[in-house]
């Protein structure tokens, strides 16, 4: 039987994720031993027009790149959004805050107008195709990647954590940030990082998006307590482009 052919594509981002493939280390021995990577502008030259699990890092910053995002989803029958950036926008759609044309001049100055820095509304990468998974985060985690890679490798649908971080921070015994004043978001952000920075003494910045159905009221007896709005802190959620949300 054939092995799966693999191509990892990039758009707008800081390629940290792609990284984090690279820095699988032996895993991804294993994994080269099951699948055929095709394509990958990180760490190989070749390019292929035949893939059957195409890859995505980075969000949808400009009009060409809503058609290649859809020139890779016809030709791929597995899509799979890696990371913040192509998951929920990550902190590209910061600039959706502000018009485009003081965006670019704040970047590029006076060749602001030059044709080839034209720019658009950051979209994540399911506001333009179908996606069929996402692995969050920013950047994705080593052993979320390697589990969903397999999963779906041996026909498996990959279950990710539908639960908000402060379950995994609170099996870890962490002491609540909120008790040293820092508004942390963990109560309303998708768990799935092991609550990685409550567990470092940083409150989480919300970087894996939000849970789906997040514990309204133990949110607002949270938020409430501490002498904000659910709006609050939504707000807050905006670094990593999760700005809407659910209706909490
Ligand atoms: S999600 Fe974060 S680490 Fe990954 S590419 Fe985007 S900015 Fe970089
Ligand atoms: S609010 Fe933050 S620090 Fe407190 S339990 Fe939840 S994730 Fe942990
Ligand atoms: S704790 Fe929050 S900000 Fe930190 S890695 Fe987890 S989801 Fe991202």
């Amino acid at each position: 039987m054939s092995k799966p052919r693999v191509a990892i594509f990039d758009f707008a981002c800081c390629e940290g994720c792609q990284l984090q493939i690279v820095n699988l280390e032996e895993e991804i021995l294993d994994l080269l031993g099951v699948v055929d990577v095709v394509e990958w502008r990180e760490a190989m030259s070749e390019q292929s027009e035949a893939y059957d699990i195409a890859i995505i890092e980075g969000s949808i910053t400009r009009p060409e790149d809503e058609e290649r995002i859809k020139d890779i989803r016809s030709k791929a029958s597995i899509l799979i959004a890696l990371g913040a950036c192509a998951s929920i926008g990550g902190v590209n759609k910061l600039k959706n805050n502000f018009d485009l044309n003081d965006v670019k001049k704040c970047v590029y100055g006076d060749a602001a107008d030059m044709p080839h820095l034209e720019t658009a509304m950051t979209k994540a990468v399911d506001e333009v195709v179908k996606v069929d998974f996402k692995i969050q985060g920013c950047p994705v985690e080593h052993d979320e990647l390697t589990y969903v890679l397999r999963s779906l490798l041996i026909g498996k649908t990959p279950e990710i954590p539908d639960y908000p971080v402060c379950v995994e921070c609170k099996a870890k015994g962490n002491i609540c940030r909120w008790e040293y004043s820092e508004q942390c978001l963990g109560p309303i952000t998708r768990a799935g990082c092991g609550a990685r920075c409550p567990s470092a003494n940083n409150r989480c910045f919300g970087c894996r998006g939000y849970v789906d159905n997040p514990n309204v009221d133990a949110a607002k007896d949270v938020f409430e307590k501490y002498g904000l709005t659910v709006e609050d802190l939504k707000s807050r959620m905006v670094l990593f482009g999760s700005k809407q949300g659910p209706t909490l």
